[in-house]
């Protein structure tokens, strides 16, 4: 099963979730804002799905190189999932600190709501970014790229239930999975919470690779949503571009190739607009 068919099936329950939210919690909900994450959204399936078209036949190939000949059973089905989710980390770790990612994974952080539509709000540069690159190692190990691909669905499937205010913490559950407290404190521009938590379904990740921080409002403050630099585009174009558009213009200007291949792949730092301040300066008085 293709990732777009169990997101498709699943965007009743998704819908749901959003009605509910929006007409119980309005205030959290501007429409235009969830208008524009739904419009990202389908561009991002539409670019998903034509990226695996392309892909698969590249993956069949691969996995003839496999190293074990893996079937399917509940063990496997579960290694399969631990092994996803911690390659997720990852990723996402490294969309974080990797200017080449960070241009397409800026668009799901380019919002100051945070409520179930914001999961909507991806990127449809992901394919060219290389998101596919970290599942790779899953399919020479041995996974069938369909198994792969369905695991990774479901695994962003169950992000959508984290985008959300309105649930607040849920006990032990807290300790193992992640949750929507945890990924607040990830969307959050408060100073203790730049670049943490990044897990996909398990926190224990960030627990043991120490990115992990507890939202705690007494000690840094209510979250507050965005990213340094905050564009205010509803123009699902730009916000999909910006990114890309300054860090080739940053690029060109460089001088010398070590310096332009920092500026494509090292940490988004001083010559980029969205991370400048995050590195030098107290983000506090960044605008938001
Ligand atoms: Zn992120
Ligand atoms: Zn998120």
């Amino acid at each position: 099963m293709s990732v777009e068919i169990i997101l498709l099936a699943l965007s009743p329950i998704f819908i749901t979730f959003i009605a509910y939210e929006f007409f119980k919690h309005r205030k959290q909900y501007d429409i235009k804002d969830s208008l524009t994450n739904t419009a990202l959204a389908l561009l991002h399936q539409g670019s998903d799905a034509i990226a695996l078209v392309l892909l698969m036949p590249f993956f069949y190939w691969l996995h003839q190189f496999a190293l074990f000949d893996i079937s399917l059973s509940l063990t496997t089905v579960f290694i399969a999932f631990l092994l996803q989710d911690f390659l997720y980390y990852w990723f996402h770790k490294a969309s974080h600190h990797i200017h080449w990612l960070w241009a397409a994974h800026v668009v799901h952080h380019s919002s100051t709501k945070m409520n179930f539509s914001t999961a909507f709000r991806q990127s449809l540069m992901y394919p060219v970014a290389g998101m596919w690159l970290f599942w790779l190692p899953m399919i020479i190990i041995g996974f069938d790229p369909n198994t792969v691909f369905t695991v990774v669905a479901l695994n962003l499937a169950f992000q959508f239930f984290v985008h959300t205010q309105i649930v607040e913490k849920l006990g032990w559950f807290e300790k193992v999975f992640n949750t929507p407290s945890h990924h607040r404190v990830h969307h959050s521009v408060n100073k203790a919470y730049l670049d943490k938590n990044f897990a996909g379904v398990l926190i224990i990740w960030d627990k043991i690779f120490g990115t992990f921080v507890e939202e705690n409002v007494e000690k840094n403050g209510a979250c507050r949503y965005g990213i340094i630099g905050q564009i205010k585009s509803h123009n699902p174009f730009f916000i999909s571009f910006h990114q890309w558009q300054h860090m080739f213009k940053s690029a060109v200007k460089a001088k010398g190739v070590k310096a332009k291949l920092r500026v494509l792949f090292a940490y988004p730092t001083s010559s980029v607009p969205t991370k400048s301040i995050l590195v030098n300066k107290d983000s506090e008085s960044a605008k938001v």
